[in-house]
């Protein structure tokens, strides 16, 4: 990520200025974690107690202000995603998001044209994150030089901005579904334009702006789907099931956690509720589970499967095995 630390700096001393805050708590992205001595250093020496978190923060529906409040501090400042308006954190947040300013080489707009075309598609969608979205208006206009007729749709649920996607969200892309044969997704990798694709089932091609790269991610998505659908069997038959809850602000839903519950009650089968800040192979050290069942990010259950050593299925998917309706899976969207 490249990213002017000047210029953060001097956004951070405002918002506290502003605030009046003496101590505040910084989330950094992954990708700005080396420069966290220099940022809280400067944010310090400008008479703030800067204290820069570097435990790994994938999206802002990972705020831990409860963190904060132990520490001591008094505002929030969250880098790097934008604000979800569907969740309320009862603490004092600030968003800085990251919006890359990147050109688009009119060349590389001209070869994903002429893909599009001679894939057969008229109409496209187009979806990116929040760090690519200044590109949005640019990318349509050059797409509609070269014919294609171009959609970028409205955003609803966690997800604050138009044609914006999340990992959990893709209520843009799901707003034009009618009106387009394909989707274009305008980013770097191919998380997001996945999870489009699982949710929707119409080609998506992933564009990186920079390299001009053209990545159809069909293959990936059907190979999630496999996935999907052997764990839930492996799950309709499992005794033994773990209930794994996550605390995150925007990961924990206490309704679907009941649901679950419940179903298992109902099934007969046996459970345990474990709580995991982050989700990962410390499960794999567990004895006499079957089957994980993640109350939390659904992209731990879809991506990082392979990490874990039993079947890990989100609390829908085990709703649906354990009546075996295998064929009723839907993308997990989050509200
Ligand atoms: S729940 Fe998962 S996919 Fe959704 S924003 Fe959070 S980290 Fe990203």
């Amino acid at each position: 990520m490249l990213v002017d630390l000047d210029e953060i700096t001097k956004r951070i001393i405002k918002i506290c200025n502003k605030k009046s805050s003496r101590r505040c708590f910084i989330q950094v992205p992954e990708g700005l974690t080396h420069l966290a001595h220099e940022l809280s250093r400067r944010i310090i020496m400008e008479g703030v107690e800067g204290i820069v978190s570097v435990d790994p923060c994938f999206g802002a529906c990972d705020i831990p202000y409860w963190k904060a409040k132990e520490l001591g501090c008094d505002l929030i400042i969250h880098i790097g995603h934008a604000p979800m308006p569907t969740i309320k954190i009862p603490f004092d947040v600030e968003f800085i998001e990251v919006f890359y300013e990147v050109k688009v080489r009119e060349d590389l707009i001209e070869e994903l044209s002429k893909k599009i075309l001679s894939m057969g598609f008229k109409s496209v969608g187009l979806v990116t994150t929040v760090q690519y979205l200044k590109l949005l208006a640019y990318v349509r206009t050059l797409l509609e030089k070269h014919g294609l007729k171009v959609f970028i749709g409205k955003s609803s649920g966690r997800a604050l901005y138009d044609g914006q996607v999340l990992g959990c969200n893709v209520s843009s892309a799901k707003s034009i579904s009618e009106k387009v044969d394909a989707y274009i997704f305008i980013g770097d990798g191919t998380f997001h334009p996945v999870a489009v694709y699982l949710a929707i089932g119409k080609p998506v091609l992933a564009f990186n702006p920079i390299t001009g790269e053209i990545k159809d991610v069909r293959d990936l998505g059907e190979r999630v789907l496999r996935v999907r659908l052997a764990h839930m069997m492996k799950a309709s038959e499992a005794r033994s099931f773990s209930v794994v809850v996550t605390s995150k602000v925007g990961q924990y839903n206490e309704e679907l956690l009941r649901t679950v519950v419940n179903a298992l009650k109902k099934f007969n089968r046996e459970y345990s509720i474990i709580h995991l800040e982050n989700i990962g192979e410390v499960l794999n050290y567990m004895k006499n589970v079957d089957v994980f069942v993640i109350i939390g990010c659904p992209r731990i259950v879809y991506d990082d499967y392979l990490k874990f050593k039993r079947p890990i299925i989100t609390g829908t998917e085990l709703l649906l095995s354990l009546s075996r309706k295998f064929k009723d899976w839907k993308f997990m969207e989050m509200p």
